[in-house]
């Protein structure tokens, strides 16, 4: 019998495997069992999500290099960045609180974001490149423990406990961390894992990634 060049996925709601090889692009994969949406396979899967990447590694430098806020409070001004911010924490006795908000909002995004990149590098620039393969497998297991988003909604009750009692002026860093939200949201909901391990398997069989 002759063998097909097989696309398959599992379904996350009731696990039934398919074969997605047929969708074209520009079209939406649903289960055949459930209905669930599978993915999208959207019409430029690298482009586009490598654009929205780049961005988010912009964004990601400056809202760790530049102040998110600046208080005054009685006369004495006090600037903070990201990572600062952890430092503060373990200083002030709370270490596994540190430790807990570092590797959220600074490690494991800035890995998953540099990671993505190289891939998408990688698999648009039609390289084998070393590590792709491993940072793959470690950024689909740290994605679910990005939490920006979290992070900023923290920073927005803060901002609004201390208005109260001093004044706090947002600095470039904020702006950068919203939109590093927003960017990263875009990417993640742009971005397929099962057609990055498809592209990376075609590339490993000597076929061309497109
Ligand atoms: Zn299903």
């Amino acid at each position: 019998m002759e063998e097909k060049n097989q696309l398959l996925t599992v379904c996350r709601a009731c696990d039934a495997l398919q074969d997605v090889s047929h969708i074209t692009k520009g079209n939406i994969a649903s289960c055949i069992c459930c209905g669930v949406r599978l993915f999208k396979h959207s019409k430029s899967p690298i482009e586009f999500p490598l654009a929205i990447l780049l961005a988010c590694a912009i964004f990601f430098v400056i809202a760790n290099i530049y102040p998110v806020m600046q208080l005054n409070i009685a006369g004495i001004d006090r600037e903070t960045t990201l990572i600062e911010t952890t430092h503060i924490l373990f200083i002030e006795g709370s270490p596994i609180l540190a430790t807990i908000v570092g590797l959220s909002s600074v490690v494991f995004p800035g890995f998953c974001v540099f990671s993505l990149l190289y891939i998408f590098l990688s698999i648009y620039f039609n390289k084998k490149w070393h590590l792709t393969r491993a940072l793959l497998i470690w950024v689909s297991r740290l994605l679910p423990w990005v939490m920006m988003d979290v992070y900023l909604l923290a920073i927005l009750v803060a901002i609004v406990k201390l208005v109260s009692l001093a004044n706090v002026v947002l600095g470039i860093g904020f702006s950068a961390l919203v939109g590093f939200v927003i960017f990263y949201a875009i990417a993640m909901s742009s971005i397929e894992m099962h057609m990055l391990w498809a592209r990376l398997d075609k590339s490993n069989n000597g076929e061309q990634y497109e």
